[in-house]
């Protein structure tokens, strides 16, 4: 038996205003001429955060468009542009969801790395670590923070770059960066933290170090989404805290059924990452039946819109590609039902799981 070594985030600094120390953060990150990138989520456009990043000289602020999740060739043009305007950077401040934070890890990497960030799509396939890379998160839930992986959609597979280079040098989790999330997003990115917890803590993965982060970021998002009737600034500090011990729970287990049919969905129809675990998670009770009734108890408590019905139109080949891009993610299968997946979770079990969506 050989157990799990892994590299975890360098620094976090955690308090409501924490970003006002970002300055003095990355000063000693800073190299002589290089600019420092910001890299920020689009959303943020023209609102009072921009005024409060610490621009430096020929430092850059670039945002980062997420109208779709990341993809490789996003990443490869945004690390060429770089490439082509400074040559080298100091580094890449990554401030947004999950996707713009991903992008910021890959961009990292990809300006020490050569080719294309498709050719890195794996597991330990990344050679040169990236240049310094902090993520600051404006959505709680995906657990990208503390993450060893940065997902992204490539010509051929939909597949993070996992490496031990891929965890940011810093995290700043200033709660108040996420005070005016949409209802919705909030809740499907949310739900994508409480879907990990489910996922860890019913896995065959499960060891004391994830279940003791697993079961403190349910607790969490129980308080939050259960037990709390109207949203307030507790609620912000409580869910950012559930996302990095989320995300700290899987570090050391794996996701489960949610996670690899949302996959194949997003891989046909782009359904981005967040609501895709809902849509599933909703006929999920074989699997996680406490877990479907808490979950379906917090959408209506939550006053939230399921989508229901987005695979009736589809035909017998896209189903297929959903079941292969689905099938594909093994490690997930193994965690959720065992070494014997294969016998249980068959093409036709499967594709019946899929029409229901
Ligand atoms: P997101 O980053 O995709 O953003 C969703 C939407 O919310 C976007 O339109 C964005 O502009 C907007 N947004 C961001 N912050 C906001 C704010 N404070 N107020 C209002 N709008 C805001 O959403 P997400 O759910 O955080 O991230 C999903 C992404 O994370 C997917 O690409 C998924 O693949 C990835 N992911 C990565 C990991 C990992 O370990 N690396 C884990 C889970 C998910
Ligand atoms: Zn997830």
């Amino acid at each position: 038996m050989t157990f799990r070594n892994f590299k975890m985030v360098g620094y976090v600094v955690y308090g409501r205003g924490a970003f006002n120390q970002l300055d003095e953060i990355i000063t000693p990150h800073r190299e002589q001429k290089k600019p420092m990138v910001f890299l920020v989520d689009h959303f943020f456009e023209g609102s009072p955060l921009i005024n409060r990043i610490p621009v430096r000289e020929n430092d850059k602020i670039l945002f980062a468009d997420v109208s779709y999740e990341p993809k490789t060739t996003y990443v490869d043009r945004l690390a060429q542009q770089l490439k082509d305007e400074f040559g080298k950077i100091s580094g890449v401040i990554g401030i947004g969801g999950g996707s713009t934070m991903d992008l910021a890890k890959a961009v990292s990497l990809m300006m020490n790395n050569p080719g294309s960030s498709a050719d890195y799509q794996g597991w330990d396939l990344v050679k040169n670590p990236g240049v310094y890379k902090a993520g600051i998160p404006t959505l709680s839930g995906t657990g990208a923070e503390v993450s060893r992986t940065t997902v992204l959609t490539g010509p051929t597979k939909k597949l993070g770059m996992n490496s031990d280079f891929t965890p940011f040098d810093q995290i700043v989790l200033d709660p108040e960066l996420t005070a005016n999330a949409p209802v919705n997003q909030r809740f499907y990115t949310g739900m994508d933290c409480y879907i990990h917890c489910i996922e860890s803590l019913e896995g065959t993965f499960l060891n004391e170090f994830s279940k003791s982060y697993g079961e403190k970021a349910l607790q969490l998002c129980r308080d939050v989404f259960v037990n709390k009737n109207t949203w307030d600034a507790d609620c912000d500090d409580k869910l950012m805290m559930a996302s990095y011990a989320g995300g700290m729970s899987i570090a050391y287990s794996q996701v489960g059924v949610a996670h690899a049919v949302s996959y194949g969905l997003s891989y046909l129809l782009g359904t981005r990452h967040g609501i895709g675990n809902c849509i599933v998670m909703n006929h999920l009770e074989e699997y996680y039946p406490d877990g479907v009734k808490e979950f379906k108890h917090m959408v209506e408590k939550n006053k939230i819109e399921i989508p229901a019905g987005i695979c009736r139109v589809l035909t017998d080949e896209q189903f297929d590609t959903m079941i292969n891009v689905s099938l594909g993610m093994k490690p997930l299968w193994e965690n959720a039902l065992g070494k014997n997946w294969e016998k249980i979770m068959t093409r036709e079990k499967l594709r019946a799981l899929f029409e229901k969506l």
